[in-house]
């Protein structure tokens, strides 16, 4: 099937429509870049203000008209709170709501959750869709390792890089779009400048970054840790870098690793956590991990089991290994059955549950800062704001006004479901920057 994926509004919308491309794409679907030639259109519907929620429905008809034989499935906001309305435009056949869209794509090809449990895919842009309120700025593609589950290399070719000066020019134009916050992506990004002249490197372009614009906060997606020199650690002088390393750790048994063809044994990996944490108070250590990789023992899996409880992750994405045609690792024997890899996903997930719990309640009665990513019209002229901090946990708080691609002071109250439920200290533009 070929799916046109498209949102309105906050970039929480945004990145929601980018997993369930990913979802869709897990099972082989095709997401295009035009409504014209998609059998199936899905919209991320915004109710944020009465024109966010005009737009929802204009894009609805604007995709009916250009292409009426498209089927249309509705989500978000609008179509949640507006669910009949939603129904009754043109070409919509169902409303998936808010709170069952993480599960948009199993419920519309009606397969079981479990299928979509694998392991990353390479994360392309959605076609179409523009970024709101974080800019993810692409530095790098392609990759030079060797991962034997991972497609990347066959799909991308070598790590190669984006001149820096162009980086820095997108940055600046985000910054001038009214972004607060950009993210550094690539699929290898410490192997930024590798493939350029002169002394460039991913320390360097950081540098260069945070000295020729004004973005608020910049972020770095996921660094490969065999790659990650602790000289990097000393950039985080600047509190404009987010307190947030995304480190894939894969698995927490060395022989696993080894044929996984990681070239990182677990106590390099602990050593690397370690000084992270020395250097960055407060740091969000987050991973991926897969369960269920052929040969995965019993006892390996216990101490995949064991590592991930010490190593005390805020947050780790837990994934049950699939076979990818063309890996090396399709060709290794002694496959695990997918009842076993899925009790071991379960059992991966509850450890790490109450890890980013413990995490959480670090911050009870201290301040940090949001960006505020979805703000909600609520009754006598409040706001229910949801956002994240920098060192990436989700917030939660009431405000007086919109402050939605806004950056608050807030204080921590409680933890809730998987964030935290807060109070704002002071909003809007004029909050400290430094504040943390
Ligand atoms: S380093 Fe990452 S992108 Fe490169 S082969 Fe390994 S898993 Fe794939």
């Amino acid at each position: 099937m070929r799916i046109f994926l498209n949102s309105v509004g906050c970039r929480l919308n945004q990145s929601e429509i980018e997993r369930i491309s990913n979802q869709f794409r897990m099972l082989d679907h095709e997401i295009v870049g035009t409504v014209d030639e998609s059998d199936l259109v899905v919209i991320n519907t915004c109710t944020v203000t009465s024109p966010a929620a005009a737009d929802s429905r204009a894009m609805v008809r604007q995709a009916y008209r250009k292409n009426p034989n498209a089927k249309i499935v509705l989500t978000g906001c609008w179509s949640t709170l507006e669910e009949k309305k939603a129904l009754d435009l043109p070409g919509v056949v169902r409303v998936v709501s808010n709170h069952e869209k993480d599960h948009l794509a199993s419920i519309i090809l009606e397969q079981p959750r479990e299928n979509f449990e694998l392991e990353p895919i390479i994360r392309y842009p959605v076609p179409g869709v523009r970024m709101r309120t974080r800019a993810f700025i692409k530095v790098q593609d392609g990759c030079d390792n060797h991962c034997t589950f991972c497609i990347t290399t066959i799909a991308r070719g070598p790590a190669r890089s984006m001149p820096q000066d162009q980086i820095v020019a997108e940055i600046q134009s985000a910054v001038a779009g009214g972004v607060q916050e950009a993210v550094l992506t690539g699929v290898q990004l410490t192997a930024y400048g590798k493939d350029l002249s002169g002394n460039i490197n991913l320390k360097s372009l950081i540098k260069s970054i945070l000295h020729h614009s004004d973005i608020r906060r910049l972020r770095l997606s996921s660094l490969e840790p065999w790659e990650v020199g602790v000289d990097l650690f000393e950039l985080w002088e600047n509190e404009r870098l987010c307190r947030q390393l995304h480190l894939p750790l894969q698995s927490g048994s060395d022989s696993t690793l080894r044929r996984m063809g990681r070239p990182i044994t677990t106590q390099q990996f602990a050593s690397l956590a370690a000084q992270a944490r020395q250097k960055i108070p407060y740091i969000a250590l987050t991973t991926d991990i897969i369960v269920g990789f052929p040969g995965e023992t019993d006892e390996e899996f216990q101490e995949t089991l064991a590592f991930v409880k010490g190593m005390r992750f805020a947050q780790a994405h837990v994934f049950v290994y699939s076979p990818r045609p063309g890996t090396p690792a399709v060709l290794l024997p002694n496959r695990i059955p997918l009842s076993i890899s899925r009790d071991r996903s379960k059992q991966v997930r509850e450890i790490q549950k109450r890890s980013s719990l413990e995490f959480r309640k670090t911050f009870l009665g201290k301040q940090l800062t949001a960006l505020w990513e979805v703000a909600i019209p609520k009754k006598e002229g409040k706001w229910e704001l949801r956002g994240i901090t920098d060192n990436y946990l989700r917030v939660h708080a009431i405000g007086d006004q919109n402050l939605w691609n806004n950056l608050s002071c807030v204080h921590i109250l409680e933890c809730e479901n998987d964030g935290l439920k807060a109070e704002i200290i002071s909003g809007g533009y004029g909050c400290d920057p430094s504040f943390k």
